[in-house]
């Protein structure tokens, strides 16, 4: 299979360049050039299936010649073995046909662990074959560190550097990101914040010479293998719930557009999806445009759904190629003019959107409403990403006789501030993590000061 770029000029990749590269050469992003389409006999079939063995199923055609079945196996086994539950993706029933999806069994607590423990295994197994070594460089807020940390601590051929404000997480998602003591591991707490690290790490990669000869890789949601995992569960939730012979709707806490965007393709692949609801905090850009066909960046707002605070979501751009009949210079048009200013789809673009998805938003006090209601009436307790879901879930809901199944993105535990902000008790950390505030950190605090920061990872990174 071959992936194509989104702006239409960087060349076509197969799936272990793509897998490396991340961002395409020309800005854009990588997209297969056709999917992968399953019958309804066939998604049928799978329905006795373990999450490793629908995973691979759904994986394999993405993956197609680059990897051997069996290795590529072996991978999803030792991904999903290490989840903290038998189910991997389980089901838990708020009230009738309303379903919430927990995604959080992985080692980190968040649906992040469902791709980047198999991108860390599929990346280190691509460069061992080819006798590589890459550098993995990213900014956190919070989830995709830890999660991308995790990915890669047992790699041989990766070094991994994560920049995260300092004193600017919570302790939680600081402490699974520091705790890490593998030897290929780095964790820098930037003075400064979000944006700045986030800025560091697209200058490194657009001039990587401080690397001498070494390259960087991308673990972000722009790296098309955290997509294609994030297809699965859309299956396995379907099938849990009756389909395919019944169709499915989910809601889904968006940040970038790619959670999401994995549930589009799974529709597009053959899973009878009915709806697809884009839940968003107040940083709504995602809202707006499928709304009211308005894409302008707003100003950033801090929330109590960080994981989900952003001003541009970038997989967007992956449903706008498809929306303007893969037209790359269309889409090039586009996004340069949307860095300059607000742009509209034309509107018969836009009414293809509004065809794909319905929408919402909520702010902190709703998820913290939300959160209180749905503790007082079922006991189950949401963490404020999933609630944001479950209030867009009923608000967008169009026929209730259709399963509506929210993807509980985070653990309640590791965003206790709306827990008890709803008059909660927060909860307790699993049983894997119970040493967490016990746990040796280490930590590289370094100056706003780029070459401070290249210099540290220069001296740091191993060479074969
Ligand atoms: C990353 C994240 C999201 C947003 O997912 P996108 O793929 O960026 O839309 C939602 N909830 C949690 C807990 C996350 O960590």
């Amino acid at each position: 299979m071959k992936y194509i770029s989104t702006r239409g000029q960087a060349p076509a990749l197969e799936f272990a360049d793509v897998l490396l590269a991340g961002l395409a050469s020309d800005g854009g992003l990588y997209v297969p050039e056709q999917l992968p389409t399953f019958s309804q006999e066939e998604i049928a079939s799978w329905a006795g299936l373990s999450y490793a063995e629908l995973a691979f199923k759904v994986i394999k055609p993405f993956v197609d010649t680059c990897i051997d079945d069996a290795d590529l196996k072996r991978m999803i086994d030792e991904t999903y073995a290490g989840f903290n539950h038998s189910a991997v993706a389980p089901l838990k029933e708020l009230g009738t046909n309303e379903w919430v999806l927990e995604l959080f069994h992985g080692p980190t607590l968040a649906f992040k662990d469902f791709a980047l423990q198999l991108l860390g295994r599929l990346m280190d197994h691509v460069l061992a074959q080819r006798g590589e070594r890459l550098v993995i460089m990213g900014a956190t807020s919070g989830d995709t560190g830890s999660a991308a940390i995790e990915g890669c601590r047992h790699s041989e051929h990766l070094d991994i550097f994560i920049l995260h404000p300092h004193n600017r997480v919570s302790e939680v998602q600081r402490r699974q990101m520091t705790t890490i003591l593998a030897d290929n591991v780095f964790n820098i707490a930037l003075e400064g914040n979000f944006d700045d690290c986030q800025q560091m790490v697209k200058d490194s990669f657009a001039d990587q010479a401080f690397l001498k000869g070494l390259k960087l890789g991308a673990v972000n949601s722009i790296n098309w293998a955290r997509i294609m995992a994030q297809i699965v569960y859309y299956f396995s939730a379907a099938l849990a719930v009756g389909g395919p012979h019944r169709p499915v709707a989910f809601s889904v806490p968006t940040g970038n557009f790619g959670d999401i965007f994995a549930g589009y393709l799974a529709k597009q692949m053959g899973l009878p999806i009915s709806q697809l609801v884009v839940a968003t905090n107040r940083n709504d850009i995602l809202h707006r445009v499928i709304s009211g066909n308005d894409m302008s960046k707003g100003e950033l707002v801090h929330t109590l759904s960080p994981s989900m605070d952003i001003m541009v979501s970038s997989n967007f751009e992956r449903l706008l190629f498809d929306v303007y009949g893969r037209d790359g210079g269309a889409i090039s048009e586009l996004m340069d003019r949307f860095k300059k200013e607000p742009v509209q789809l034309d509107s018969a673009r836009w009414e293809k959107v509004r065809e794909l998805f319905d929408s919402a938003c909520a702010d902190d006090e709703t998820t913290c409403n939300t959160i209180a209601q749905v503790y007082a009436d079922t006991g189950y307790l949401l963490d404020p990403h999933t609630a944001i879901g479950v209030k867009a879930a009923r608000e967008c809901w169009r026929d209730k006789s259709v399963p509506m199944i929210t993807l509980a993105t985070a653990h309640p535990v590791k965003f206790p501030e709306p827990v008890v902000k709803a008059g909660l008790e927060s909860p307790q950390l699993p049983e894997h993590l119970h040493d967490l505030f016990e746990r040796e950190e280490r930590v590289e605090v370094l100056d706003n000061d780029i070459a401070a920061v290249q210099a540290f990872i220069a001296s740091h990174v191993h060479r074969d």
